[in-house]
């Protein structure tokens, strides 16, 4: 892919700027396969944010800095390939959005500044037990009473509830006959009392989603975002709005990376798994399939490509697939030293094995999150159907 001088200038920029002001000690973290703690996260948001590039689309007026999708899609790039953290998707891609298309000026003037600081940090309460790829059918309901809302009912999979500060939910404000009608999308505050948190531990140990409990959850009428029952319209927009990293191109080739250096690495210790013709080609057939990927996204995102409704689900797929093929490759890469260094829950590892079964484990969760493979298939199957 060739890109313009004033975009590699672009690129230079950022790149600078992360060597300026990443610290070596969570790079080198983050190479391994560990996570960033809270307190590195908001300190790293912080630093993007002065510069402008914690939401780098929003208008400079709500602490943006208006880039066009090219310059945000190599400002994300770099990030990745740093390795870096990356801004709060939550706050900056989902809801930020959201807010700048339905939110009242106060509620601009209030949240936006502070999602991308990250002074607060926003977690996502859609799912609830036997509402997952059926999300209209959800139940947590929430009556009028007063100048208030009062919410009853359960989320699930909330990942990060346990660290924010606020949860954007879907909740059933009347019964209608469409399902997706009578929703509404209410911003709430996690410290209001009646909500309980408690912790789900995934595959890979460790505690990142939870249970949401909402037990008579007052919540003011101006934390509603947009009409009330119309938040299905806020859902599909904060759903298809968020198209820039959903292939997380980046990432993979920094995997892909990370899996070589970790092979030359072995080397010298005698284990001569760089030599091996199933990783070689591996190594080859991923390097060709990213690139293939990274330079759909750039075609789909920037070009002026015929644009299908079904793009963003080629992307999602495949982004999945690349990721979830380059964590089974680390996998292969630690051996059965995955196994042996894995941490016990809570314990802190430094070895250079340690992260990579977890997160193999973790990656899993792609083919659910976001949308489940199955639910992609079919708006694409439904797409090329149309066409036929
Ligand atoms: C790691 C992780 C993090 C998450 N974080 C959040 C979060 O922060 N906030 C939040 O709200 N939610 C979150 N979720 C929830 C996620 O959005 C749901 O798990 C997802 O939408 C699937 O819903 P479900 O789990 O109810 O599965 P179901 O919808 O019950 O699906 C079960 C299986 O059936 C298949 N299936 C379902 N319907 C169809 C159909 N019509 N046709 C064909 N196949 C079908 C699915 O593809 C899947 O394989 C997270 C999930 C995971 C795994």
């Amino acid at each position: 892919m060739k890109y313009t001088p004033e975009l590699e200038g672009f690129r230079a920029q950022v790149r600078a700027f992360i060597d300026e002001r990443l610290g070596p000690d969570l790079r080198n973290r983050l190479r391994q396969g560990f996570p960033a703690s809270k307190a590195e996260l908001q300190q790293w948001q912080r630093t993007l944010h002065e510069r402008g590039w914690a939401a780098p689309h929003w208008p400079k007026a709500y602490g943006g800095a208006d880039l066009s999708t090219e310059q945000r899609l190599i400002l994300l790039d770099e990030l990745f390939r740093a390795p870096a953290p990356i801004p709060l998707g939550f706050n900056v891609t989902m809801l930020g959005p959201l807010i700048l298309a339905y939110g009242t000026e106060q509620q601009k003037r209030f949240f936006l500044p502070k999602l991308a600081s990250l002074e607060l940090w926003f977690c996502q309460g859609f799912s609830e037990p036997g509402s997952g790829s059926d999300l209209a059918s959800l139940r947590t309901s929430a009556r009028r009473e007063g100048d208030d809302f009062v919410i009853n009912g359960q989320k699930i999979w909330t990942t990060g509830a346990h660290l924010a500060d606020w949860i954007f939910c879907l909740v059933r404000t009347q019964k209608t006959e469409r399902k997706q009608e009578g929703i509404s999308f209410l911003l709430v505050d996690m410290r209001t009392p009646g909500i309980t948190v408690r912790p789900i531990v995934s595959i890979d140990g460790e505690h990142h989603l939870n249970e949401v409990f909402f037990d008579d959850v007052r919540v003011p009428m101006t934390n509603l975002l947009g009409e009330e029952g119309r938040g299905w319209d806020c859902a599909k927009f904060l759903l298809a709005n968020e198209r820039t990293g959903i292939a997380n191109v980046g990432l993979s080739r920094e995997r892909l990376g990370h899996a070589i250096s970790l092979a030359a690495m072995l080397g010298e210790s005698g284990n001569d798994v760089a030599l091996q013709p199933w990783f070689l080609q591996e190594i080859a057939i991923l390097d060709a399939e990213i690139r293939a990927l990274e330079v759909t996204n750039w075609r789909l995102l920037v070009g002026d490509d015929e644009r299908s409704a079904a793009f963003a689900s080629v992307l999602k797929l495949k982004g999945c697939e690349m990721q979830q093929r380059v964590m089974v490759l680390l996998s292969k890469v630690a051996g059965p030293e995955g196994l042996e260094k894995r941490p016990s829950r809570g314990e802190e590892s430094k070895h250079w094995a340690a992260a990579l079964d977890p997160r193999y484990f973790y990656s899993r969760a792609a083919s659910i999150y976001g949308g489940a493979t199955e639910i992609q298939k079919d708006i694409l199957a439904k797409a090329v159907l149309e066409r036929a």
